[in-house]
């Protein structure tokens, strides 16, 4: 009988799955308008090991938009890109407890940090100032060494975050303003809203973490994708801001660093252990998927993964 020889992290996953599968609460985003196409019955989880060994249910393959999924892995390429002294003095790293897309800057008039909007958007202008006009293309092809695979673009979903994005619009000309963006608003844009646009499946999320996790090496090809200090400073990031205003609460009751996206992702990355990544496009007021955040609460609580809980 197949169940009898599942492995018990296995027969874990499969119950969440299940159990988690009859949560209908929240809703598909739709202030992009074809993000709201979404099939919100879709949910998949994948669990990826340090040592190679990934794990699938469910939806596991179904692609969906990285969205702000995005901000951790552009953020550690950027690091290592540019410098950290560059970006560091572009970019602070303290929570702003305000949503995503908020469009208040900090003190100095720079991101509060490279998981919201205004952060993320420096990002990509810090990437267009290395890679130039080659810029996304670069991000693409370090998004696809995080998961193991080359990866495609949703131009549907690009084009109608182009044609919708005014707020982001808004904070790249502040972030001009101030003299952290000193390139063209709708070049940098460009950028921000095709790497959001990047597709993705669960399976490549918990690979992504796995990567993270992992020192920067890829479990599964073996490739060194960033640096030991990028991963630490991206893991230190996504511990105090990857849930949105969720973050605090986040930190406290999981305990593991993580980083949502409104396309219904969520991915979060166990030091030395394992990442996590799951795919379900029903979103709570915060922005984090439903589902998503029901599985990385009981496999902390079942595994007792509480990073600050660590023997
Ligand atoms: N592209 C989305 C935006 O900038 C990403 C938001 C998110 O996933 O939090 O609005």
């Amino acid at each position: 009988d197949w169940a009898a020889l599942k492995s018990p992290l296995r027969r874990f996953l499969d119950a969440c799955h299940a159990d988690f599968s009859v949560e209908t609460g929240g809703a598909v985003a739709n202030y992009i308008p074809e993000l709201g196409k979404a099939d919100p019955n879709h949910f998949g989880i994948s669990l990826a090991t340090i040592d190679g060994y990934v794990y699938e249910v469910g939806d596991s393959r179904e692609p969906f938009t990285i969205q702000s999924m995005s901000k951790p892995f552009v953020f550690a390429l950027a690091l290592d890109t540019l410098g950290a002294d560059h970006v560091e003095s572009a970019i602070g790293v303290e929570p702003s407890g305000d949503p995503f897309n908020s469009i208040r800057l900090d003190a100095n008039n720079h991101p509060f940090n490279p998981m919201v909007n205004a952060g993320a958007i420096a990002c990509s202008a810090l990437i267009r100032e290395a890679e130039g006009d080659g810029a996304f293309e670069y991000i693409r092809q370090a998004l696809g060494r995080f998961a193991g695979r080359e990866l495609g673009v949703d131009e549907a979903v690009f084009a109608s975050e182009s044609a919708t994005g005014d707020r982001n619009r808004a904070i790249a000309y502040m972030l001009r303003n101030s003299g952290v963006i000193k390139d063209d608003v709708s070049k940098v844009l460009e950028v921000y809203f095709r790497q959001c646009s990047v597709l993705v499946t669960a399976r490549d999320s918990a690979v992504m973490a796995a990567t993270l996790a992992n020192h920067g090496i890829n479990p599964v090809t073996g490739e060194q994708v960033v640096t030991p200090y990028a991963v630490s400073r991206t893991l230190s990031v996504m511990t105090s801001s990857g849930m949105y205003d969720y973050a605090g609460e986040w930190i406290y009751r999981v305990g593991i660093p993580a980083k949502s996206g409104v396309g219904g992702g969520i991915l979060a990355a166990l030091p030395a252990r394992l990442g996590l990544g799951s795919y379900s496009p029903r979103l709570d007021s915060h922005g984090n998927s439903v589902r998503g955040i029901k599985v990385c609460e009981a496999l902390s609580a079942h595994y007792d993964l509480h990073m600050l809980n660590r023997s």
